[in-house]
């Protein structure tokens, strides 16, 4: 008799029995480990084994495998969110009495956490341009432990000369951390970035249903990162892992596909005579560094168009105002509300964000219904009507 026939209805209901495969019946799709725990083996090593899911669990491990691959590194590291892999990063690789050096073009809650957060542990940091690399050299001090950057910079995509940085700042032994989102996961993988970090919420997920971040380094270095993580606790969902999993199988079909049709929009945006300006990743740099340009882009409207960029978000009916990129609907936010708060107001003039700019992250639509959503907002003159 087996031991569980003895069992009574609330412990048997609290051990069900389990489901196991054939010896080479296999699921074609892994199967997502729902489990906060795993039992060990006997037969190994307890601590090479799956435990406790916040410390490590096969769904997530899968996907990290996965993204260390794509990302042509030896390890990474998979968290809750974007914004997670950027402050596990610099509080595991930062201490009391280093230096970060960064860049005024970056990630506004990025830009905040090292201005305003660092600081309280004792970590002093720099805030450059990308324009002025000239002085990267001489801002790396001693105690200079980091540098991160953003390429192509959110939210209107300025491109770091990337070897540049990486070349000065390997000379001085400082590590260099790259945020890629904006690019993609596929690209800029030739660099010897020391850190390369990723929101999965935008293009990996692709379907704006989880958060989810990356850090892809060295196995040295994300073994330091992770000593850390774990007490920092942003370890990812298993069932938010296998979407961000999911996500990747149609990544490059929609990268390219939502690239193709934002290069539409941008010529659309260039000859209207209403838009100022439009921000796209090209020239010399950006076909060095970029084998795809990518769906983002930021555009600036004439004043006459609209009261501000705010306003003429609302008149769009197709294209959302929100938050976020990379995902399979176009999304809009004025940069402005969105990123430029916390700006000084030339640092705003050189970024070009004023009350009439604009960033546009373009989905999977047909490319003739967005334009004549845009155009339809650019043609309107009945707007003052508050
Ligand atoms: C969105 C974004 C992040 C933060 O990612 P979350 O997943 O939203 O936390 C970081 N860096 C860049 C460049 C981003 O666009």
């Amino acid at each position: 008799m087996k031991d569980n026939e003895l069992w009574n209805t609330t412990t048997k209901l609290n051990h069900p029995e389990k489901i196991e495969l054939l010896p080479g019946n296999s699921s074609l799709l892994q199967p997502i480990y729902h489990s906060a725990k795993f039992m060990p083996s006997e037969d190994y090593p307890l601590w090479d084994q799956f435990i406790y899911t916040r410390v490590s669990n096969p769904t997530i491990r899968q996907l990290e495998v996965t993204l260390a691959d794509l990302q042509k590194k030896e390890d990474c590291i998979v968290v809750s969110s974007g914004i997670a892999a950027i402050t596990t990063t610099f509080l595991s690789l930062l201490r009391q009495g280093d230096h970060i050096v960064t860049f005024r073009e970056l990630y506004k809650p990025s830009r905040q956490f090292i201005r305003e957060k660092l600081p309280l542990f004792g970590i002093e940091h720099t805030v450059l341009s990308l324009s002025s690399l000239d002085e990267l050299e001489n801002t790396l001090k001693k105690n200079t432990r980091l540098v991160h950057f953003e390429s192509p910079a959110n939210p209107h995509l300025q491109l770091a000369d990337i070897e540049k940085i990486i070349e000065i700042c390997h000379r001085k032994n400082v590590l260099v951390s790259m945020d890629g989102t904006f690019g993609g996961l596929h690209q800029h993988t030739r660099y010897a970035v020391d850190i390369m970090i990723q929101s999965l919420t935008k293009f990996a997920n692709g379907h704006g249903d989880v958060t989810a971040g990356a850090i892809a380094a060295s196995k040295e270095i994300t073994k330091r990162i992770r000593e850390t993580s774990l007490y920092l606790g942003a370890s990812l969902d298993p069932q938010a892992g296998y979407l961000i999993q999911r996500g990747l199988k149609t990544y490059m079909l929609r990268y390219n596909k939502q690239t193709e049709t934002a290069q539409e929009i941008v010529s659309f945006l260039r000859n209207h005579p209403r838009v100022k300006r439009v921000h796209y990743p090209e020239g010399e740099l950006a076909d060095k560094q970029m084998e795809d340009k990518g769906s983002i882009l930021a555009f600036e409207i004439d004043p006459q168009v609209a009261p501000s960029a705010d306003k003429f978000c609302y008149r769009l009916s197709l294209i959302q105002l929100t938050a976020s990129v990379g995902s399979t609907e176009s999304i809009i936010c004025p940069t402005m509300t969105f990123f430029g708060q916390d700006l000084s107001p030339s640092d705003r003039e050189a970024l070009g964000i004023n009350a009439f700019s604009l960033r546009l992250s373009v989905g999977l639509e047909d490319s003739s219904d967005l334009i004549r959503d845009l155009s339809s907002a650019l043609d309107q003159t009945d707007s003052y009507d508050e």
